[in-house]
């Protein structure tokens, strides 16, 4: 399109030229890719509803824990053990948390009446004593319960620990507290993964049964267990759906080193005076922390995610043309086109994709001012030349072969051949007559180069000559100025007069410019003929025989010629 320079330039509209190629074997191919892509592209929209908007969940969940427990307490009550019934309800073993999570005390560990002063530390490796020089006044580290105070005494027995100031008496770091639920406690409970998926009411036990956990082994250390509420809500009022999907997952690592993090606990502690003394209980708590996790995602219909959708998809219906495009490319290219004929036999949609290319792909060569193209008689081909001459003739110039373009008779059934041109043909015979190949004898002054006997050499000066130094055969033969279609076509003053009239029928011959407009017209006329496409006719040199022929037919009155000169 050219530059846009007036307002008609606007309004204006380019579509591509198309070539439908009917063919059972590519409509089948292009109907099959079509039925694929389609397919495809209606499932994923029907099943992964990409016509709707989505938004993620945003949520706030509300939980309550509920029922109570029974807890066996084993206390030692002066040197007498006893086994002591509690019942627990939420208030007390439950912990208000913060954020999406709640808490289960599922163990405990009790130390009751610490105050404040001085007394033996828990016995551990760092702690265990012989002597003063055991202990280190003011040393502590993050496992002391108090700060030393640099003495050594007696704990229990004959048990030496180090005397610290802390809460006392210090907690026992012992193994946690035996569990507190019975065996086959039976809890009906609502939640079933399979039976009755939607019940947000859970029974501790089937969590943990759901993540291969065992409730009653996690009970003991505690643990961190988390609920997955999906929510994948359709909010389309045809198809209304919006439930949780739950499930479960253990969050705190099993398999870390028991040693060092076992389970889940914390400590809490509650204060009392007594005696005007403060007091504390401290409690050890083991439990399970549930922290709720909710993610999902809400859609609903949405014409511009529709339309987004469908966009997005129209490029996959290319996927037909771009497979039969490449065969039929690939296919021409590898045999037909290195010009090997007859092709392998394993190439027989070589020569219906051949065609099928031909009728595709138009190639066009650079028009460089040194471009030129050559055609003998005697050779079916037309030769290429892309080169600076320099100094050498036109005739030897090897060039690249170029297939001739096949004839088309459409220009040619408008010549009125059918006229007779008593001028130039005196007496024509009835029979056409190919070209006499039978070698004319040298004239004398025709050129080394010649093979025909009928060139003459250029009048061009040295640097130019090089260019008209060309016959119209390779080898040894009769010219063509000699054919019947050269007499009737090129040199027909009655032919050539009317081809002008053709193309200008207001055009008066005056007699100045007759010979002139006839020589040109002459020269395209032999280089159509030869050529065939308008491409390489104008860039299509004249054999020296035939430009001395046409000059002596219609001569420049005077001046020189003044020769092919390039279109570009
Ligand atoms: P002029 O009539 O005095 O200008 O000289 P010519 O008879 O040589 O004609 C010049 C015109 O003919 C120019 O347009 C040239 O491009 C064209 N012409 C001359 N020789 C050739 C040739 O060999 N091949 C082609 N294609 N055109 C030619
Ligand atoms: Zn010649
Ligand atoms: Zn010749």
């Amino acid at each position: 399109m050219p530059a846009c320079c007036s307002c008609e330039d606007v309004f204006q509209y380019e579509t591509d030229k198309v070539i439908r190629i009917q063919s059972m074997n590519y409509g089948t191919i292009k109907w099959f890719f079509h039925v694929i892509v389609f397919s495809y592209v209606s499932f994923a929209l029907v099943s992964d509803k990409l016509y709707q908007q989505k938004e993620p969940v945003i949520s706030s969940v509300h939980t309550k824990v509920k029922g109570i427990a029974e807890v066996k307490e084993e206390i030692i009550e002066n040197g007498v053990k006893k086994s002591v019934q509690h019942v627990f309800d939420t208030a007390d073993y439950t912990f208000p948390l913060q954020g999406n999570s709640f808490f289960v005390m599922t163990n405990f560990l009790k130390t009751e009446g610490q105050e404040q002063r001085l007394c033996p530390e828990y016995p551990t490796r760092r702690t265990l004593c012989s002597s003063d020089r055991g202990c280190k006044k003011g040393w502590m580290d993050p496992k002391s319960k108090g700060i030393q105070t640099g003495r050594c005494i007696v704990y229990k027995g004959n048990q030496k620990t180090c005397e610290v100031a802390a809460w006392c008496p210090i907690e026992a770091v012992e193994e946690a507290p035996r569990r507190n639920i019975l065996p086959g406690l039976n809890i009906t409970c609502n939640f079933h993964k399979t039976q009755n998926p939607q019940c947000p009411i859970f029974r501790l036990g089937d969590i943990f049964r759901e993540t291969g956990d065992n409730f009653s082994d996690v009970a003991i250390q505690g643990g961190i267990m988390g609920i997955e509420i999906y929510w994948d809500c359709d909010l389309d009022s045809w198809f209304h759906r919006c439930r949780p999907k739950y499930s479960f997952r253990r969050l705190d690592d099993k398999t870390t080193n028991e040693s060092l993090y076992p389970g889940y606990n914390f400590r809490y502690a509650k204060y009392y005076k007594e005696n005007n003394v403060e007091k504390r209980t401290l409690i050890k708590v083991f439990g399970i922390r549930f922290d709720i996790l909710v993610f999902g995602t809400g859609g609903k219909f949405d014409i511009i995610q529709l339309i987004v959708y469908i966009g997005s998809t129209l490029s996959y219906f290319g996927l037909a043309t771009m497979f039969i495009d490449f065969l039929i490319n690939t296919y021409s290219s590898s045999c037909c086109r290195s010009h090997v004929y007859p092709c392998c036999k394993c190439c027989e949609p070589c020569a219906v994709n051949e065609y099928y290319y031909r009728k595709k792909c138009e190639s066009i060569v650079e028009p460089k001012p040194t471009l030129k193209y050559v055609s003998f008689v005697d050779e079916s081909h037309i030769r290429m030349v892309d080169q600076q001459l320099l100094g050498k003739s036109l005739q030897d110039v090897k060039g690249q072969e170029v297939p001739r373009p096949p004839l088309d008779f459409t220009d040619l059934s408008k010549l009125p051949l059918t006229l007779h041109d008593p001028p130039s043909v005196p007496r024509e015979t009835e029979e056409m007559q190919p070209l006499h190949e039978e070698v004319t004898p040298r004239s004398g002054d025709s050129p080394e180069w010649c093979q025909c006997g009928s060139c003459l050499r250029s009048q061009l000066p040295e640097s130019h000559r090089c260019l008209e130094e060309l016959c119209c055969r390779k080898k040894p033969g009769a010219c063509i100025t000699t054919s019947q279609p050269f007499r009737k076509l090129v040199l027909s003053r009655h032919v050539l007069q009317f081809l002008l009239l053709y193309q200008e029928p207001l055009l008066e011959l005056d007699a100045d410019s007759t010979n002139s407009r006839l020589r040109h017209c002459a020269y395209r006329c032999y280089t159509t003929w030869r050529f065939g496409s308008q491409d390489m006719a104008d860039f299509a040199i004249l054999p020296s025989c035939c430009r001395w022929r046409i000059w002596r037919e219609f001569p420049k009155s005077k001046g020189q010629y003044s020769g092919f000169k390039s279109p570009y």
